[in-house]
């Protein structure tokens, strides 16, 4: 009926309201989140199929909002891209997860630093002095700290990025293609930029003991970064047939819940020992 519509209507105007309030909340949030220190950085291990065992983590964000509560970097990340508060965060995950990889190295445990950089924060003239000031004030090797860029960070302006990338690679660090295999023209990224490292994408991974697309897709892609001299990691590797496929298949490391979900840094050694003794 009529009045129905209306009041369909209505809702959807809420809705669209209660969001758009919902987003202004979190975006004027967001803009204190460093100074209040309100970011977290959780650790999620990354097991060398050979040898079983942790050769490094990815550092993954979290954000404590006395407000909203834990909010998922799924939810903030976007925001903070659009108002470009994703940059100073961004500082303040490579100066925080430069510094861990430094007290645990002085703890005994030389760990590889993976971290996440957005397009945003990519293509900004930050990056490169954001890289060398988290280098020269933690003194990390610059050969521990690899950066995971995704696609979408190189399509629109290759050129810029492969300049970007190079400068990267002369400061000593390695560059990961996060999400390998969700893009476009993954292939060429491989002849032209300098890539160390590819990630495959967990949705290429969670059916990979029933189907036989995605174990095609994983086999080219191990077989592909192979022949480019990159290195593999498989990501959200949840089970054991998973992992005996991926390690058939020479994948070199994996990452998921099989072994470890993030956790806070404190108790990451404890998990790295676990891990160890199998
Ligand atoms: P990503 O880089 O692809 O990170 C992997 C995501 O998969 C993480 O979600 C991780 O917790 C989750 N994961 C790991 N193992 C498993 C598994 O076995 N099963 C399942 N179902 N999931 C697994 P998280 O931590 O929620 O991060 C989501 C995304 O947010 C990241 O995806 C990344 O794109 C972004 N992100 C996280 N931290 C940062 C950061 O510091 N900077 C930037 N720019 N983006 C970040
Ligand atoms: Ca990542
Ligand atoms: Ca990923
Ligand atoms: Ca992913």
């Amino acid at each position: 009926s009529k009045g129905e519509g209306k009041n369909t209507f209505r809702f959807f105007h809420e809705e669209l309201n209660r969001i758009t309030r919902d987003h202004m909340a979190l975006d004027h949030a967001l803009r204190h989140a460093v100074q209040n220190d309100e970011l977290v950085l959780l650790y999620q291990p990354k097991v060398n199929l050979e040898t079983g065992e942790v050769t490094g983590v990815e550092a993954l964000l979290r954000w404590n909002s006395p407000t909203f509560g834990m909010v998922s970097p799924i939810r903030f990340i976007p925001i903070a891209e659009s108002n470009r508060t994703i940059i100073p965060i961004g500082e303040w995950v490579l100066r925080t997860a430069c510094r861990q990889q430094v007290a645990w190295r002085e703890q005994g445990l030389d760990l590889d630093m993976a971290v996440n950089i957005s397009p945003i924060q990519f293509k900004s003239q930050a990056v490169i002095s954001q890289v060398s000031s988290a280098i020269a004030e933690t003194g990390i090797d610059p050969a521990r700290l690899e950066l995971e860029l995704t696609e979408s960070t190189l399509v629109e302006k290759p050129e810029a990025a492969m300049k970007t990338m190079n400068n990267l690679r002369e400061i000593g660090c390695g560059i990961a293609i996060d999400d390998f295999g969700t893009g476009y023209s993954s292939l060429s990224y491989l002849r032209n930029f300098p890539v160390t490292c590819l990630k495959i994408d967990r949705s290429f991974i969670c059916e990979l003991a029933k189907n036989a697309g995605d174990r095609a897709i994983a086999r080219s892609i191990v077989e592909l970064a192979k022949s480019f001299g990159t290195c593999t990691v498989a990501e959200g590797v949840e089970g054991m047939d998973q992992q005996d496929i991926l390690s058939d298949l020479g994948c070199d490391y994996i990452q998921g819940y099989l072994y470890s979900p993030p956790v806070a840094a404190e108790r990451l050694v404890q998990v790295v020992q676990e891990i160890k003794q199998g």
